[in-house]
């Protein structure tokens, strides 16, 4: 397949912004980010207790490690440049627990606490899905913090990347994170919009599956940005993770359908269409069995979940493969648009088998992946679309060439009858019809044979074209007889055309002459026709009587009742 030059600076444009959203420093969105220490909680632990016994807590351990269960999470001391400025928040990314309970350690000594539970988290969510909660305002600044944790999952850690920010930080991220989404949303609905308005003209199978793909995605990037939570701040925030978990599934499931679909279908032949299938009936199964079953044996839940991505992912290179075994014409296109979200799914699915740390990139990286994948689908879709179109095109000359052969006559080009009719039939106003008739033409048979006469009925079509008006029709309609229709208002006198034939040079300079027999009258139905042709066929009988190469008129016709 040849990849258009102009889908080539779009690409260019894309990554580029991708370059650029990479390239914005993590603290602009965030604040500035902590160290944390660990600490499994027991009955009887106090917050006054454990900040004056920071030694307890373990700093090296990777949190994820300790299962879930209910924890104390231990800052560092706070950076003195920020920890000056009112009005701070500690954030942290969004995770399945019941219960957060924040305090905060002032330099005069005293501890406030502030906090949140699965059910009141909504109004701490920011976009991106970071739980963020404002210091207890206090007369001296804070120092530390410490998280007690209830009910963690801890599938990627207790307290995921906190950090420290100020409400500057909190609104700029706020406004960076929600113009992300809000374009990413923007452009889904006019994916959504565009492509249903072409299904109308294409009625492609894949566009409607493309649209519910793009409306998954935008429920997905809806419920995981925390602007559902932020909408319904009522709504638990686990809940909210369990649609997330689902729409993450079914819009993964959603795009190895639409490859499905937009492929040739030669390329999930044999084993790859039911494994696909197997595959999405895997990805639906277990993330249902999450979403039903969790947080009961939330670890291995996660776990399966994140295996069952394993086959999906294994199945981009089998198709791809196999569509450049098969030479698909959308092989490249696909390849450039599944390519960064397989990469980034990959890294989640890495990152949640404990093989790389969490980092909020790796959260927010799907939706900046999931909306360069949609606006190359949406390039792919546009070169299907072209190819379409080409073939279209194809197929439409292609219909003229057979149309032009139907009704044409092979030996001299001219219309047939059949053709002539269809056309003459229905023609307002009177008409004036012509039949020549090549005089003895057995003779010029006999003379030149059959190739020879075949070659003088060549020439004659030729003159009766040439002599015809634009408007007029010229039709072979027998052997040796050729019809000639125009508007009477603009007729063509007979011997004109007799007179043309007779100057004409035929093969072996023999003389050729004809006779025609005409008639003038409406031609509005198949009845006009008959009472038309018989009227020239009798001037035309009278012209052979009278001796051959000369015209009759059968006069005018009556108009028909
Ligand atoms: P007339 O002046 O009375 O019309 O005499 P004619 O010989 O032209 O008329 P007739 O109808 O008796 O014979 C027509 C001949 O035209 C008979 C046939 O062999 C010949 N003919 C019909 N179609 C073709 C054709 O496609 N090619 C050739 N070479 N001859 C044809
Ligand atoms: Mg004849
Ligand atoms: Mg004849």
């Amino acid at each position: 397949m040849k990849f258009g030059v102009r889908y080539r600076w779009l690409i260019g444009i894309v990554m580029t912004a991708w370059a650029m959203l990479a390239a914005i420093p993590a603290e602009a969105l965030a604040g500035r980010a902590l160290s944390v220490c660990i600490l499994p909680a027991v009955p009887g632990q106090t917050a006054t207790a454990l900040f004056r016994t920071p030694s307890k807590f373990d700093c090296t351990t990777p949190q994820s490690r300790y299962g879930a269960g209910d924890f104390w999470v231990l800052s560092q001391f706070l950076p003195r440049d920020i920890s000056q400025i009112p009005k701070l928040s500690a954030r942290a990314g969004s995770v399945w627990q019941n219960r957060v309970t924040l305090y905060v350690r002032y330099a005069d000594g005293a501890i406030r606490q502030t906090g949140f539970t699965s059910r009141t988290s909504g109004h701490h969510l920011k976009i991106g899905a970071t739980l963020s909660l404002t210091l207890p305002p206090h007369d001296a600044p804070p120092v530390r913090l410490l998280w007690h944790v209830e009910g963690a999952a801890n599938l990627r850690g207790v307290v995921l990347g906190p950090t420290l920010a100020t409400e500057e930080q909190t609104a700029e991220s706020e406004v960076l994170l929600a113009a992300l989404y809000a374009s990413f949303g923007g452009m889904a609905i006019a994916l959504i919009v565009y492509n249903l308005a072409l299904w109308g003209a294409l009625r492609q199978a894949f566009q409607p599956v493309y649209c519910l793909l793009v409306l998954c995605l935008l429920g997905y990037a809806f419920s995981s940005s925390a602007a559902l939570g932020q909408l319904v701040p009522g709504l638990d925030n686990n809940v909210r993770l369990r649609i997330n978990v689902l729409l993450l599934a079914v819009s993964a499931s959603m795009a190895v359908i639409f490859a499905r679909a937009f492929f040739e279908r030669a390329v999930f032949d044999g084993w790859l269409r039911p494994a696909t299938t197997a595959t999405v009936a895997i990805l639906v199964t277990t993330s249902i069995g999450f979403v039903v079953l969790a947080p009961w044996q939330i670890y291995w839940l996660d776990r399966l979940l994140s295996l069952s991505y394993l086959p999906l992912i294994a199945l981009v290179p089998a198709i791809l493969y196999r569509a450049w075994g098969v030479r698909s014409s959308y092989l490249w296109m696909f390849a450039i648009a599944w390519g960064v979200p397989i990469v980034f799914a990959s890294l989640r699915v890495v990152n949640a088998l404990g093989l790389m740390p969490w980092s909020f990139w790796i959260d927010n990286s799907t939706m900046v992946s999931m909306m360069l994948e949609a606006l190359l689908s949406s390039l792919a879709i546009a070169y299907r679309i072209r190819l379409l179109s080409m073939e279209r095109d194809e197929a439409r000359v292609q219909e003229l060439a057979a149309q032009l052969l139907a009704d044409t006559e092979p030996l001299t080009g001219l219309l047939n009858r059949r053709a002539f009719l269809d056309r003459a039939i229905g023609r307002e106003g009177d008409q004036l019809l012509l039949i020549a008739d090549v005089d003895h033409f057995k003779r010029v048979n006999d003379l030149l044979g059959h190739d020879g006469g075949d070659e003088v009925l060549r020439v004659i079509a030729r003159v009766l074209r040439t002599v015809v008006p634009p408007g007029g029709l010229v039709a072979r309609i027998g052997g040796e007889e050729f019809a000639i229709l125009v508007d009477a208002a603009t007729p063509i006198p007979p011997d004109t055309i007799l007179e043309q034939l007779r100057s004409q040079r035929m093969p072996f300079d023999i003389a050729v002459t004809a006779s025609i027999g005409c008639c003038t009258g409406p031609l509005l139905r198949e009845a006009d026709w008959k009472a038309l042709y018989r009227g020239a066929d009798h001037a035309l009988f009278a012209a052979k009587g009278a001796g051959r190469n000369r015209s009759r008129n059968g006069g005018l016709l009556p108009i028909a009742a």
